[in-house]
């Protein structure tokens, strides 16, 4: 009731003052045109001039109203200097605390009870941090100050300390405002406007912020840094922890220009997309579509067989592809481009000192300038009661556990409906195994469209995968020597006999064990960084699946750019991660390439589009081809050929992705796909065509019955 009662007078205050015009009083024409007035008001009764000043200063604050800024140059005007700054100082603090305590009283416990959950890490770090959250906020004024007061009002920092902090934090611009107001009174002809003092206090105003961004920089890593001794050199510019994709790129950048770099890896050069990611599943899919064609070679005019093969030649094979790539990835290239390679386990010491423990036993210890964290994921394995009896394999082992295998596994569970285990459920189906995929969701690939994820999955049933949604795993257990999975559907419990089960539910980020904790890097499943991929310390970066949001080898890459670049020349300037046009491939088949907005996404964020559909089966490369089933579905602006997002679902989809990726990232939109050639008869055709599509649907029907008059015309 007594919440109701103050909410009604705020609002009912704010109103009149809207209502009342009252805001045009707090412009800068305004003050000028009244400061006569107020002035001689000052003159007559200095004591309760500033009395009055105070209290609108402090209502105005309290209620969060336009207008602090303007009053700060009025106190400037009116008071001068020392005067004007002691007014404005204690009327904004207070009023800021009045604001805060409204905030907090009227919302806090709601906003608390219903997202305390989520906001439990902004608690922790407010009671950590909580001043020097609030200091940097009041010294860089990037939100609006009276955001700050409600905002803060929300969370757990004592009043006392939001009222002293908010106090010191906001003196620096109170100081910068007040005498850019003593300033304003000067201005009385052409040559005041013009005067070096005034040009400086509002040149002051402009750079402020930059300012105090600067002195908060300044402050923070003093803060971070104040427990560890910096070395006074280094032996490396940059250490990178971590040969994957993101860590081989880092350090390729870094090595390019010259910089002396040394990446440790504590396994397999490559990381796991060489060694047990894209590219051995890309060559288990290859075989698998080999031994799909033969079965189903009559629908190109030959006999359909079962084909004959070793699985362990299969695997030999993948094996064989993964050493032909290996030395796109080794020591010696890496050596040979000017990056010093050690074998060995990397730990981080301090914030610019690694050990590095080889297989050997034998410890080194490097400094670093700057050290850049590409150590990647691993599978995430549920802890399943039985698990340990049944045995199970993972995308890191399977490799080299069914390397051994003659035959493909008879029963093959795959655990997970993501992108990994449907590549890995079509190709073990394909190839013989008689494949049961368990996914816990409605749907297997749960980020694309709805559409998109039936296509994949009647594809799937089609070539032999049991697909069970909503079945939720909970244990293993072995029954008169066969291996079961139990899993849970609408409240029953099912057992799924199985020889194998491929556990594929997810990657999680390696986080512990390297010096993350010891050094207090902040982690909430995946490292914490900036836009600049910098952690807690600004000297120590991370990328790739380590780092999210994105867990791509292309993603690691490009990360892997902007953290070398930012390590090495930050000084000079930093870039932040772009991540606007991201594309992605599953390599199921259908194949399915998407890049920014879903049909799902869009409606989701509340974003309007058009959608254009070309489906495949008007192409004539794919009719040639006998591989109708897709289509290419572009998401436009609407009215506009502006391209939001696009998804492929088709054979080649992966490969035809790239004009819309290109497209989108240049702005190019959907008229300049339409007007550029593309050779005949290729799958690439296909986004013309969906350009195509477009156009006639925004042809100019005016237009077009004009000309149909104009030809009529010009043959009678
Ligand atoms: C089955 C499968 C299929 C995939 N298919 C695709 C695909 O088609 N396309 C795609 O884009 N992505 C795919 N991925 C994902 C891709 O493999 C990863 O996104 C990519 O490898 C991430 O690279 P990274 O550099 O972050 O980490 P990783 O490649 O994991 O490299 C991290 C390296 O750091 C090393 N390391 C860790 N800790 C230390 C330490 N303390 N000291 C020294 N070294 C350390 C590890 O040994 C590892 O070699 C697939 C993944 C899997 C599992």
């Amino acid at each position: 009731m007594k919440k109701a009662l103050l909410f009604s007078v705020i609002v009912v205050l704010a109103a009149l003052f809207f209502i009342f015009d009252l805001h045009h009083f707090f412009t800068l024409e305004s003050l000028k045109g009244s400061l006569a007035q107020f002035e001689a008001w000052r003159n007559e009764s200095p004591l309760l001039t500033a009395g009055a000043f105070f209290g609108v200063y402090v209502v105005v604050t309290a209620l969060s109203l336009p207008g602090a800024a303007i009053l700060t140059l009025a106190g400037g005007a009116l008071f001068g200097l020392a005067t004007g700054l002691l007014l404005v100082s204690f009327a904004s603090s207070i009023g800021a605390l009045l604001a805060f305590l409204v905030s907090r009283y009227l919302l806090q416990d709601m906003v608390q009870k219903r997202f305390g959950s989520r906001l439990s890490t902004l608690n922790e770090g407010i009671e950590r941090d909580g001043a020097f959250y609030l200091f940097t906020l009041r010294l860089v004024p990037i939100f609006p100050f009276f955001l700050v007061n409600l905002l803060m009002g929300l969370t757990r920092i004592k009043a006392t300390q939001f009222y002293w902090v908010s106090q010191i934090g906001m003196l620096a611009g109170t100081v910068v405002y007040v005498n850019a107001g003593t300033q304003l009174a000067n201005i009385d002809s052409l040559s005041g406007i013009l005067s070096p003092a005034l040009l400086f206090s509002f040149a002051l105003l402009g750079v402020f912020p930059l300012i105090g961004k600067k002195i908060a920089t300044f402050f923070q890593k003093r803060r971070v840094y104040a427990n560890w001794n910096k070395p006074s050199s280094f032996d490396r510019n940059l250490i990178v922890i971590g040969a994957g994709a993101g860590g081989l790129v880092s350090s390729y950048i870094a090595a390019a220009v010259k910089a002396k770099v040394t990446l440790v890896e504590a396994h397999k050069m490559g990381g796991d997309c060489l060694n047990f990611g894209c590219v051995p599943s890309k060559a288990l899919i290859k075989s698998a579509k080999l031994a799909h064609t033969i079965q189903h070679a009559e629908k190109y005019g030959l006999e359909s067989s079962t084909p004959q093969f070793s699985f362990r030649a299969v695997m030999k094979r993948i094996h064989d592809v993964i050493r032909a790539i290996e030395p796109h990835d080794s020591v010696e290239r890496y050596t040979d481009l000017g990056v010093d390679v050690k074998q060995g386990y990397a730990k981080m010491l301090d914030p610019w000192t690694v050990e590095i423990t080889n297989n050997e036993g034998n410890v080194e210890r490097l400094t670093a300038r700057s050290i850049v964290i590409a150590t990647g994921a691993r599978p995430f394995v549920p802890p399943l009661p039985g698990l340990d009896t049944t045995g199970y394999v993972t995308s890191d082992t399977l490799w080299d556990e069914f390397a051994k295998r003659d035959e493909v596994p008879k029963r093959l569970i795959v655990l997970g409906g993501g992108p990994i285990g449907c590549e890995l459920s079509q190709s073990f189906a394909r190839l013989g195994s008689q494949v049961t995929q368990v996914e816990r969701g409605e749907r297997i690939l749960p980020r694309e469209d709805h559409e998109v994820a039936s296509l994949v999955a009647h594809s799937m049933t089609n070539d032999g995968v049991q697909i069970l949604t909503q079945h939720n795993a909970i244990r293993c257990e072995v029954v008169n020597d066969e291996k079961r999975l139990i899993v849970e559907h609408n409240g029953i419990e099912l057992p799924i006999a199985f020889d194998e089960l491929l556990i594929a539910v997810g990657r999680q980020p390696r986080l512990t064990g390297y010096g993350l904790e010891e050094l207090g890097i902040d982690t909430n499943r995946t490292v914490t960084t900036n836009e600049y991929l910098e952690t807690l310390y600004p000297n120590i970066y991370a990328v790739g699946d380590v780092a999210g949001p994105y867990q791509f080898t292309h993603t690691a890459a490009h990360q892997a750019w902007y953290a070398a670049v930012n390590a090495l020349f930050g000084q000079f300037k930093r870039f932040k991660a772009d991540y606007r046009v991201i594309p992605w491939t599953t390599f199921t088949d259908p194949e399915i390439a998407r890049v920014g907005l879903s049909e799902a996404e869009a409606a989701e964020q509340g974003i309007e589009v058009e959608v254009t559909r070309y489906q495949l089966d008007d192409l004539d490369r794919a009719i040639t081809e006998s591989e109708t089933d897709g289509f290419v579905k572009v998401l436009t602006e609407p009215g506009k050929d502006k391209i939001l997002g696009v998804c492929i679902a088709g054979s080649h989809a992966g490969d035809l992705l790239p004009e819309f990726v290109l497209a989108m990232k240049h702005g190019l939109g959907l008229n300049k796909i339409l007007g550029t050639i593309h050779a005949y008869p290729t799958w690439a055709e296909a986004n013309k065509y969906a350009a195509g599509e477009w156009k006639r649907a925004h042809a100019p029907q005016t237009i077009l019955n004009w000309l149909e008059k104009y030809h009529a015309w010009r043959r009678s």
